[in-house]
């Protein structure tokens, strides 16, 4: 390994979420790209929103996309403990080592009188006015007196920052802009910009990769390793995620969609929504969409990391994913669809006999790409269950017609008969009868809604040797029952 060190620092405040992933797998395939390390900080100070039920979650997520860490919670490291939650007493010390230096001091003022201040402004305008900067021992000593607890804010000189960015190229604030910002609350608890900035630099990160909602953050990072002395980090900030009608994606307007989970849970493929993810902002030419992990480790380059916003259309997702689920064999995605059979209670077997099995790797060749997620098999539950529902549009079209009941009868003798019943013995003698009854391809659909219930799915002949003999003429009698005089 190399010294490039590379972090993703979640919140475990919610679920892992489209924006965070996007962000964790650029750091980590730019660490594993340059033979690094991508380390997880976990950056729990909000106790109140911070629980175990996200962390793990979180944890899960990461190790279902592929993305291990080197460093980090269960595994530890050098540079331990990795929970910001822990490192309460590194921040303390950080804060004094400001206070003693002259770079950070203790400011008095209330909220009241800040919130009188941006009123007479507006809050866009408002710069803090440095009015505790000077404050002598016997003000401090007053004010506390007063009851007041101080905050602790940073000293800021007043000059332009210039972020040098490998996404976004130079960024500069100015240095109207800036301000003597806060760093520790009055409660005592020290703020992300200074808790981030202590860590990165103390666990010798060398590029800070994050969401572009953090770029207004990063000249208060500068200042703050500036005030500590320590060197900065280079910093990649990556476009924001919109949806297709460009409006931010959140919790609140795209519900569970935006949860990594959601997607785990509904049968999509990890290298599926690794490939949509990665390209929610880099792209590699004008061509290619499909990339494997291999192959994005071969070419992931984060400078070619586009600067305007990504666009999320669930759309791509769903090709990406159809594409990877028929890259998978078929004893994969058979394995890979069993337990969305047993949550819809299609499949009860414990443990499948090898015949089970072979039935069902059969099964899955047949469904073949008419699955776009792995919970789409449950539109193959026609196989599975005893009674099936007929669909009404299919019945009316396709078997509430004058040649159909014949059709029927005929094909039940026929199937009754046949030695054996399997694929191209069904195949031959299907099409033997359509040619001999003058029926030709007419006879093909009555009989899929006939034994399936509906007018699309797998492949006639695998499908009827799939139900079996039994069924087949159990639901050739439904189907003839359906159509008595008294049923229509
Ligand atoms: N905990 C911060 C977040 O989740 C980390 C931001 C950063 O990468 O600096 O937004």
């Amino acid at each position: 390994m190399n010294n490039i060190r590379v972090r993703f620092a979640p919140a475990p405040t919610g679920y892992l979420h489209i924006g965070g992933a996007r962000t964790a797998l650029f750091t980590w395939l730019f660490a594993r790209k340059n033979n690094g390390t991508f380390i997880l900080r976990i950056d729990d100070t909000d106790e109140a929103r911070s629980t175990e039920e996200s962390l793990r979650g979180i944890l899960d997520s990461l190790r279902w996309l592929g993305l291990d860490w080197d460093e980090g919670p269960e595994i530890g490291g050098p540079h331990a403990p990795y929970f910001q939650s822990e490192r309460t007493d590194i921040y303390q010390k950080h804060i004094q080592k400001l206070l003693d230096s002259g770079n950070a001091y203790h400011c008095y003022c209330t909220k009241e009188e800040i919130d009188a201040e941006k009123a007479k402004v507006g809050p866009w305008n408002y710069r803090y006015n440095g009015k505790c900067r000077q404050l002598t021992e016997a003000d401090k000593r007053h004010y506390e007196a007063e009851g007041r607890k101080p905050t602790v804010r940073l000293k800021v000189a007043g000059d332009a920052i210039v972020v040098p960015d490998l996404i976004k190229g130079y960024v500069e604030f100015k240095a109207e802009t800036l301000d003597d910002f806060i760093i520790v609350r009055s409660n005592g608890t020290p703020l992300y910009n200074f808790t981030s900035t202590v860590d990165d630099s103390l666990m010798r990160i060398t590029h800070v990769i994050r969401g572009e909602d953090h770029l207004t953050n990063t000249p208060k990072q500068i200042l703050i390793y500036q005030a500590l002395g320590f060197e900065t980090p280079k910093f990649a900030h990556a476009p924001t995620v919109l949806d297709t009608e460009g409006r931010k994606l959140s919790k609140r307007r795209h519900g569970e969609l935006v949860s990594i989970g959601f997607y785990r849970d509904n049968g999509y493929l990890p290298e599926a929504m690794v490939n949509f993810l990665v390209r929610l902002g880099w792209s590699y030419d004008d061509k290619e969409e499909m990339f494997t992990v291999d192959e994005l480790l071969e070419k992931f380059d984060i400078g070619r990391v586009g600067k305007s916003a990504s666009i999320f259309d669930i759309q791509k997702l769903k090709w990406l994913n159809r594409e990877y689920i028929m890259k998978r064999d078929i004893h994969d995605r058979t394995n890979l669809v069993i337990p969305f059979l047993r949550k819809a209670g299609l499949l009860n077997d414990d443990e499948l006999t090898t015949d089970r099995r072979v039935w069902l790797e059969k099964l899955v060749e047949a469904v073949g790409d008419r699955m776009t997620t792995l919970a789409d098999i449950e539109n193959s539950s026609f196989f599975f269950v005893d009674e099936i529902e007929y669909d009404k549009k299919a019945v009316k079209k396709s078997l509430k017609r004058d040649f159909v009941p014949g059709l029927l009868r005929d094909l039940k003798s026929i199937f009754a008969e046949l030695q054996p019943f399997d694929e191209n013995t069904v195949e031959a003698k299907i099409r033997e009868y359509a040619g001999q009854s003058g029926l030709g391809g007419k006879v093909m659909l009555p009989i899929r809604v006939a034994i399936t219930g509906k007018s699309f799915g797998p492949g006639l002949f695998e499908s009827l040797t799939l139900l079996g003999r039994d069924k087949v003429l159990q639901r050739i009698d439904k189907a003839m029952e359906l159509l008595r005089p008294t049923n229509t």
